[in-house]
């Protein structure tokens, strides 16, 4: 399957090529369409593979089809959770959400906002689009933790949830608060969970955490 053929809006296929990624690669050709249906996926892969797109254009998607079913209120959201282990790549993340949500709105569509919640960023940054409606979170997870516990941020209405670089966020000593972080989802979600490895201990959390997972390996 081509980009095209998982009938992304022409825009974000311009804004790919523009990237130099015209050609799925093997991670986004099996993940792509299954994060599309909606199904929780486990992917088992490294920076360098094209992983980043596996979560993020389908989370833009789901950002949009729910702008056409729901008035998006003031202060309401994240629909879409991203949990990165380190800033670096939080950081990372947000630039590419922020660049095809650019092109996107560009193109007509409605506007995504996206907000990042880190350590070495204000709060008060990521509460001003919060107080908007923010569509997209991308967190690490002592800031989002504490963001939760203040009540600045709330879960209630998001349904998509992507863990990147899983195996980083359990050896970091992660696990108890992303535990915490789930019981604060209300809504079904979707989840997502990337890692370069899958120990038993990754394996177990993953388990935990996903209903149904299918399984790439690339
Ligand atoms: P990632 O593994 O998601 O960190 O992506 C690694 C690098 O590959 C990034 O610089 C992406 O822009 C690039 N990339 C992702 N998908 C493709 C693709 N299908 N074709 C060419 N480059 C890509």
């Amino acid at each position: 399957k081509n980009f095209e053929e998982m009938k992304f809006p022409k825009i974000l296929i311009q804004a790919m090529k523009k990237k130099g990624i015209v050609k799925p690669s093997p991670i986004q050709i099996q993940g792509i369409p299954t994060a599309l249906s909606g199904r929780d996926l486990i992917g088992i892969a490294f920076t360098g593979s094209g992983k980043t797109l596996v979560f993020v254009l389908p989370l833009i998607m789901f950002c949009l089809e729910q702008e056409h079913k729901l008035p998006f209120a003031k202060d309401e959201g994240p629909y879409g959770l991203v949990i990165c282990p380190s800033r670096e790549l939080a950081r990372q993340t947000f630039e590419i959400v922020t660049y095809y949500c650019a092109y996107l709105r560009e193109g007509g569509f409605p506007e995504i906002r996206a907000c990042l919640a880190m350590g070495g960023v204000q709060v008060n940054e990521a509460v001003d689009v919060i107080r908007k409606g923010v569509h997209i979170m991308i967190a690490t997870p002592g800031r989002l933790m504490d963001m939760l516990d203040k009540k600045i941020v709330k879960l209630d209405v998001c349904r998509y949830l992507c863990m990147d670089e899983a195996d980083r966020m359990i050896d970091l000593g992660f696990e108890e608060d992303i535990r915490t972080i789930f019981s604060y989802f209300k809504a079904q979600r979707q989840t997502l969970l990337f890692s370069a490895t899958m120990p038993k201990k990754i394996q177990n959390f993953a388990r935990s955490a996903l209903v149904q997972p299918i399984t790439i390996n690339v």
